[in-house]
């Protein structure tokens, strides 16, 4: 089959070297692609937003699935448009992306199908908004409700910081997003992820990963992307994930399909594991970055003919297969990041050892024929062994036979696995 992949980061490179062991794949295209990515697929020049582009580059080339790595392309109904031109595309339509693109949506479908998450309160103005926090104790969780590339949620220690939040969101701080606010009660416990595709119909896990937000060792510092992850997270024990199962991901698909809006692609629940229980988040419309890269170093499945079965919603009987061991990635960001990274740095792989950890590319470019940093996140060092703390040691030493000066990782990725093992 030839399959078109749209994206340009680390997450798109982990499915394209999958995708690219596929015996059942003729053609991998991807749009706009990186540096690694040409090394699996036929990079070319597409613009997602240009619906009718996109069409006439899957007649063109015969394409007989479009996978699609990043959100905005689903919040903004290409699946639709490529369905409606009889594409099979492995992404939820415009309708059900809400289940990422709206975080009030989202809160409400749990409320009515009676999912476990944090109480809440949606508001569309400033002053209902300062009305709703006295229902709720400190620290305060505020949403712009729409996409705001991971920086829409704001935790307020005090009833004047909560507020000073509120008048930035409804101010426009954070654009159309913040025309609504989600106001949530704050849950405690440790987080994980759990990722399930489906076709509408039916669920097939697709295992667990625990990430890494902050920007420092020990988890200080500002937000960020992801700086780094490992699956499975033994701390989503089998228990729990058929927990997560029964009462988060089995009714949100029912009630997708019920209201019409039946949701096919990968669902990601970001979880809290709180002491009543399995808590949900958030919901994400697409695998995470750099959480992909871990789960497709250990899948063992067929993933070109999984992510078309589910396109095709033929998902019932398909079986994912994913290794027993750990996969653990370090993020390598450019000097600056999560703030203004430098560009242009210089790298240098040839010092890695083959066979050792795979270096997937997230902002990375060639100049003049030379490997440099083109974004935040640069690399994803990522590898596997029985163990955490294996897998970490295996990815710091390839890590360390990277020559990147401009750039810089956490040096602890994976440390609550690791102090669990050393237990
Ligand atoms: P992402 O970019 O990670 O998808 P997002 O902007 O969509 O993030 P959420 O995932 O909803 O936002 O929240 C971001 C983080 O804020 C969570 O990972 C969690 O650490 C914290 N958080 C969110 N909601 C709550 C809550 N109700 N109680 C405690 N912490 C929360």
């Amino acid at each position: 089959m030839n399959i078109l992949l749209l994206g340009s980061g680390g997450r798109e490179h982990a499915l394209a070297w999958k995708l690219a062991q596929s015996p059942s794949l003729t053609k991998l295209y991807a749009a706009p692609g990186n540096p690694g990515i040409a090394e699996e697929a036929e990079c070319v020049a597409l613009d997602v937003t240009d619906h009718a582009a996109v069409i006439a580059f899957c007649a063109d080339k015969a394409i007989d699935l479009v996978v699609v790595g990043p959100e905005a392309p689903l919040v903004d109904g290409l699946s639709d448009s490529l369905r409606a031109a009889g594409v099979p595309v492995f992404g939820p339509s415009q309708a059900a992306a809400q289940l990422e693109g709206s975080k009030g949506f989202t809160k409400d479908l749990c409320a009515r199908a009676g999912i476990p998450t944090a109480g809440y309160v949606r508001t569309a103005s400033l002053a209902d908004a300062r009305a709703a926090l006295a229902r709720f104790q400190p620290p305060y969780v505020l949403k712009a409700d729409g996409l705001a590339a991971g920086k829409g949620v704001v935790i307020a220690e005090t009833l004047p910081e909560a507020e000073a939040a509120l008048a930035d969101m409804f101010g426009g701080g954070f654009g159309a997003a913040g025309a609504e606010v989600v106001i949530e009660e704050f849950m405690h416990g440790e987080e994980a992820s759990f990722f399930a595709l489906t076709d509408g119909t039916a669920i097939v896990p697709f295992g667990s990963a625990q990430d890494h937000k902050r920007v420092g060792d020990g988890d200080v510092g500002p937000n960020t992307g992801g700086m780094g992850a490992y699956s499975p997270a033994p701390v989503l024990t089998p228990e729990l994930q058929a927990r997560v199962m029964a009462e988060i991901i089995e009714p949100t698909v029912r009630t997708m399909r019920a209201d019409g809006n039946p949701y096919s692609g990968v669902l990601f629940a970001g979880l809290m594991l709180t002491a009543e229980g399995p808590k949900l988040i958030e919901y994400n419309a697409r695998f995470g970055d750099p959480e992909c890269q871990v789960l497709m170093m250990r899948l063992e499945s067929d993933l070109a003919e999984i992510m078309l079965a589910c396109a095709k919603g033929e998902l019932g009987g398909v079986e994912v297969q994913l290794r027993p061991e750990t996969a653990l990635t370090v993020v390598m960001a450019a000097k600056g990041y999560p703030g203004t990274p430098e560009k242009g740095g210089r790298i240098d792989l040839s010092g890695v050892e083959p066979g050792g950890a795979k270096v997937f590319h997230a902002g990375t470019a060639l100049k003049d024929g030379a490997l440099v940093a083109s974004g935040g996140r640069v690399l994803n060092v990522t590898a596997m062994a029985l163990s955490v703390t294996e897998a970490q040691a295996r990815a710091y030493a390839a890590v360390d036979q990277i020559d990147f000066p401009t750039g810089f990782c956490r040096r602890d990725i994976g440390w609550r696995e690791v102090a669990r093992e050393a237990a």
